[in-house]
């Protein structure tokens, strides 16, 4: 029996748990890769207070988890598959069988990379097909890659590729990106970055590995190939919330909808950081969310 269990280990999840742990609630971090979340898929972290030269997503998140683990929060390493509710008590089911009764549940499950959904993309994953740019881009050393994107991530991760390959081409299905002004500006000044747009990817093709991409353009329909050595998707986020089973309220895309307190339409579930239906999906808002879930979580429970 755990007072509070909070499923992800991201800065959402860590910032509740420093919170909780500090005030002696016993608190349980179930997460089922490593903590610390999208953060570890970051190389320098620029704007998160109190580190003026910047500090590595992976630092940060080890910072967190020493902190969380200093006031005596535990981690356990397993996968949530579902959330059972009975009478008060509320079940958490990992995909291994084991099962944990608690008061309060904070979900903090972050969000993943969208998938394109495009032919050769599943076969050629981990053959040429990435989704982290900062895991796998020294495997592209002098290399040909593309990023497929116009977000701020993807600005970022073919600039962070053209530390490594020799070309970095970015594709976009709009003729304008969605990045900051100032990131789209870094990537015009890098030689090694070329716009391809408006296009989008038809087929990844290759033999063993990741050869070449079938394009379209947005605005002609004209097909052309591009070779390449390399490709990263780069194209959103999805809510981590398969393990919800309908049983809370969330928008179209699967994001929980919570109030300001972060409570869900279930009491005593509580729910903050990317997995959240919210305008800024950022870590300095995740750690923000997950003191305000700590903190009405710890007033719920002293009215039990
Ligand atoms: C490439 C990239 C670069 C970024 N750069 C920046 C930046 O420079 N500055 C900035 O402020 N933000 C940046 N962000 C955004 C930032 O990383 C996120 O907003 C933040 O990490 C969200 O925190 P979170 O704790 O809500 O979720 P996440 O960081 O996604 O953590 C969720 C955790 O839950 C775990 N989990 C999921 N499902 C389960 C389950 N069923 N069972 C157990 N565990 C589970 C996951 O493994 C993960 O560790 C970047 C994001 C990306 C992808």
């Amino acid at each position: 029996m755990r007072k509070v269990i909070i499923i992800g280990g991201g800065p959402a999840g860590l910032s509740a748990g420093i919170f909780l742990s500090r005030d002696k609630i016993p608190t349980l971090i179930i997460e089922k890769f490593s903590c610390g979340g999208n953060m570890l898929l970051t190389e320098n972290i620029e704007n998160y207070p109190g580190f003026p030269d910047g500090i590595s997503g992976f630092e940060l998140s080890e910072n967190m988890k020493k902190q969380f683990i200093k006031f005596g929060g535990k981690i356990k390493n397993g996968e949530v598959e579902k959330i059972k509710l009975e009478d008060d008590k509320k079940i958490v089911k990992l995909k291994n069988g084991e099962e944990f009764i608690t008061d309060v549940i904070i979900i903090a499950s972050g969000s993943s990379r969208k998938k394109l959904n495009v032919k050769g993309e599943k076969e050629f994953t981990g053959k040429g097909v990435s989704y982290c740019a900062i895991c796998d881009g020294a495997f592209f050393k002098e290399k040909e890659v593309a990023v497929v994107g116009g977000g701020d991530s993807a600005i970022e991760e073919a600039i962070y590729l053209s530390n490594f390959a020799n070309l970095v081409y970015l594709i976009h299905r709009r003729d304008r990106l969605r990045a900051k002004k100032y990131l789209q500006k870094e990537a015009q000044n890098n030689e090694k970055i070329k716009f391809i747009l408006p296009y989008i990817v038809k087929e990844i093709k290759g033999k063993e590995k990741v050869e070449y991409l079938i394009l379209q353009n947005m605005s002609n329909h004209n097909i052309t190939e591009l070779k390449i050595d390399g490709v990263f998707i780069s194209a959103g986020q999805v809510p981590n919330t398969e393990f919800l089973n309908g049983i809370l309220k969330t928008d179209e895309k699967g994001f929980i909808i919570v109030n300001e307190r972060m409570e869900t339409n279930i009491k005593g579930i509580y729910a903050c950081g990317d997995v959240i239906k919210k305008l800024l999906y950022q870590i300095i808002t995740a750690c923000s969310e997950g003191m305000i879930a700590a903190y009405f979580a710890e007033k719920y429970i002293e009215n039990l």
